[in-house]
């Protein structure tokens, strides 16, 4: 159909929560879904971790290698892999697009995790971090904080940062860091950090994947629409689930066309052709 935005889905597993391949392909089919960016989490000490699922990048490969025009590859090598930058190249010359997920224990201004960032600027790999906050209700962080994830972008400009989690989708309100909960609700507080962190980095960018950006997104709907159009270029649509509670979330905002074009699909497409 000329004119016609293709799905993206920029952020999806495989052979998680009791999913394989097939799950995933039928999913984008029902959802119409064109093509997904497929992730992986490995982690060196991923075993110290409660909720830690270990999501390979062989697997990530199988399942490109299965279904090619589907999948974009990423591949999120722990920088602090011996050899990590090697595997990195080695995985990007086997056809892996992306550097991610990258969620792991260590502040993402780490100069091991910086090198690596680097690395996947120089070879237009897109980086897609996940942000989570130490707060005391629950003791599980990641990367540290929106401060944390800017300084790497601030020394990684030519990296492609894409900011995902709800330590990145608190910062939609000025309150955040007073507030203990992994997610805020209630309406936004003006002078929240993502907003600045999005006008002030030209590399960064956010994802619209899992219950984080959802719960965000749906505090203010008024102010989310402002955002969404605002920062239209740097938003991209993702899921994290084999759903379309996002999907719909966008429908109903009732975004202009070309807005909505650029979300669900023209800038995964224009960041990673
Ligand atoms: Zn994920």
């Amino acid at each position: 159909m000329p004119g016609k935005t293709n799905i993206i889905d920029i952020h999806q597993h495989v052979n998680w929560l009791g999913k394989h391949d097939e799950d995933l392909i039928s999913y984008m089919d029902n959802a119409g879904v064109d093509k997904c960016w497929l992730l992986s989490w490995e982690s060196v000490d991923g075993g110290l971790e409660q909720g830690y699922q270990h999501l390979s990048i062989s697997d990530v490969y199988k399942t490109f290698k299965k279904y090619p025009k589907r999948i974009v590859p990423f591949c999120g090598v722990d920088p602090r892999r011996r050899d990590a930058e090697d595997i990195l190249e080695t995985l990007h010359k086997r056809g892996f697009r992306g550097y991610g997920e990258l969620k792991f224990r260590i502040l993402a201004d780490n100069p091991d995790f910086i090198r690596m960032l680097r690395l996947a600027g120089k070879l237009k790999m897109p980086s897609l971090c996940h942000l989570d906050v130490d707060i005391p209700a629950t003791p599980q962080w990641y990367l540290g904080d929106i401060s944390h994830f800017e300084r790497a972008a601030k020394l990684c400009p030519n990296t492609a940062m894409i900011g995902h989690g709800p330590g990145f989708w608190r910062e939609i309100s000025g309150d955040a860091e007073k507030v203990d909960a992994i997610y805020p609700t209630g309406k936004v507080v003006k002078g929240g950090r993502l907003e600045k962190v999005l006008e002030a980095n030209k590399n960064v960018f956010a994802d619209l994947s899992a219950g984080s950006a959802l719960k965000a997104l749906s505090r203010d709907v008024v102010y989310t629409k402002k955002l969404l159009t605002k920062f239209r270029k740097k938003i991209m649509y993702g899921t994290d689930y084999y759903d379309t509670r996002m999907l719909e979330f966008l429908k109903s905002l009732k975004l202009d066309k070309g807005v909505f074009s650029d979300i669900i699909g023209g800038n995964a497409k224009r960041l990673l052709p």
